[in-house]
């Protein structure tokens, strides 16, 4: 209930916020999808707290200096405060209702929390496309769903753009001469989606979903039941777990060399991995890099015959065998865009640090398939299988993009799959 969040400015932060007793403030700006993501959650919020802790709105833009005397750099940015002074940490970015749940339920006695918690009701909707999983795939079935004028809800746990949100530039991607950057790629298909009347649920909790029902249950409450559900979820590189990768990656440690070995022009880079595609991705990335050193833990590759037998022939390439990464860090202490390793010999156990313009990790993928429980067939990979139209083995159920079962992951092939489902379930819907 929009009634209850109080829209002030910078003049009034001292009577509005400092003097009251338990306030939340949410600075947001305009054409920010994070902050529109927030909305809904915030205003949900204040009529269910509202009688506890005064909920406030401020627009960043308009009260900069004030923003950022407190600090506040991004939108949206929520902050707490009890009576006066600032209470836990800040929230920014794609903002969950459970966090903010917690930092609300924080400024209250116990008792008056678990009286709110008791209050929540759960609710239910209906649709007839539910796309889960907001990237390429999910964005191009919400567009193609959504213009065939089919109720659409497109559900993802982050904000909507998958892996293409967090490339630094695409520059394959059909229809543009220059490269793109991935995040306005992503951004403008969300903003098509939304405007062919999709309706967004984002940064959300995926408490169940339930493929047999067509049922998915957002943030512990809200039940959204479908006609057809489109699984779009993706797959995410299996982590090596090593200190600096994380922190890196996209900024040094790439996992996609037809992305990205083109930048690597004469320069030097290191392969962690000797599978199959460690040893396809080394030979594609040698057309580019001067010297790649493929970091491997056995003293042998497990790629096919015939890639071996190129990948030895390749003068490019070279191997360092029993080793494994330990950690990754920036060379230099200026933090220049060379990259350094450190690997441990796994038989000696002796420790040096190597050093390259950039790293690829080929530690395999793996599909997003957490939450999706129910009788659904998998390839002998662990993807899920499809037929032509992208249906599962559940019916009513379809699978696109990189989650499912196929030889190529790109984001042309990802929208391509999305396509294909949102035309193949308006037709079943009639
Ligand atoms: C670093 C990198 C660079 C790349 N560069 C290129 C490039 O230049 N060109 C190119 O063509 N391809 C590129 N790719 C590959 C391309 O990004 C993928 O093929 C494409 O994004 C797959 O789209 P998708 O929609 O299937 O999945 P994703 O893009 O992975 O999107 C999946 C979405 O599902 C959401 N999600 C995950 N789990 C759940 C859940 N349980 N419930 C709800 N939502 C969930 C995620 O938050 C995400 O938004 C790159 C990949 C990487 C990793």
């Amino acid at each position: 209930m929009a009634g209850l969040v109080k829209e002030i400015e910078a003049a009034q932060f001292e009577t509005e916020v400092l003097d009251g007793e338990r306030v939340v403030v949410d600075f947001y700006s305009t054409e920010c999808p994070p902050c529109e993501a927030l909305a809904p959650k915030y205003d949900a919020l204040a009529e269910l707290y509202g009688k506890d802790v005064r909920f406030v709105k401020i627009y960043r833009q308009g009260n900069r200096a004030l923003a950022e005397s407190l600090g506040v750099r991004s939108s949206p940015t929520v902050l707490f405060y009890e009576n006066g002074r600032p209470k836990g940490q800040p929230l920014r970015g794609g903002i969950k209702r459970a966090e903010l749940m917690k930092n609300l339920e924080a400024l209250l006695p116990e008792e008056s929390a678990a009286a709110i918690r008791a209050r929540i009701r759960p609710s239910a909707d209906s649709c007839d496309v539910l796309i889960l999983g907001g990237g390429p795939a999910g964005l191009a079935a919400a567009i193609y769903a959504a213009q065939a004028r089919l109720d659409t809800v497109l559900v993802d746990a982050a904000l909507p753009g998958g892996q293409v949100a967090t490339t630094h530039q695409v520059s394959n991607y059909p229809g543009f001469v220059e490269p793109q950057s991935g995040y306005m790629l992503s951004h403008f298909m969300s903003e098509q989606a939304k405007a062919a009347g999709a309706r967004f649920k984002v940064a959300v909790d995926i408490t169940r979903v339930d493929l047999e029902q067509r049922e998915v249950v957002i943030d512990g409450t809200e039940t959204i039941r479908a006609a057809r559900l489109i699984l779009a979820t993706g797959s995410s590189p299996r982590a090596l777990g090593v200190p600096g990768e994380r922190e890196y990656k996209g900024q040094g440690i790439s996992y996609c060399a037809t992305c990205d070995a083109k930048y690597f022009e004469d320069k030097e880079v290191i392969v962690i991995g000797g599978g199959n595609t460690a040893v396809e991705e080394s030979l594609f990335i040698s057309r580019f890099a001067r010297r790649i050193t493929m970091v491997h833990q056995f003293d042998h590759l497990q790629a096919n015959k015939a890639a071996q037998e190129k990948a030895f022939a390749n003068e490019r390439i070279q191997f360092l065998w029993s080793h494994e990464p330990r950690g990754f860090s920036r060379k230099g202490k200026d933090g220049g865009p060379a990259m350094e390793v450190e690997v441990e010999d796994l038989k000696s156990r002796e420790r040096r640090t190597l050093t390259a313009d950039g790293v690829f990790v080929f530690a395999g993928m793996e599909p997003n398939l957490e939450n999706l429980q129910g009788p659904l067939e998998l390839d002998k990979w662990g993807y899920v299988a499809v037929d032509e139209d992208m249906h599962t083995s559940i019916p009513g159920v379809f699978a696109v993009g990189d989650i499912r079962s196929k030889a190529y992951r790109q984001i042309t092939t990802a929208v391509a799959d999305g396509t294909v489902a949102a035309i193949a379930a308006a037709r079943e819907l009639g």
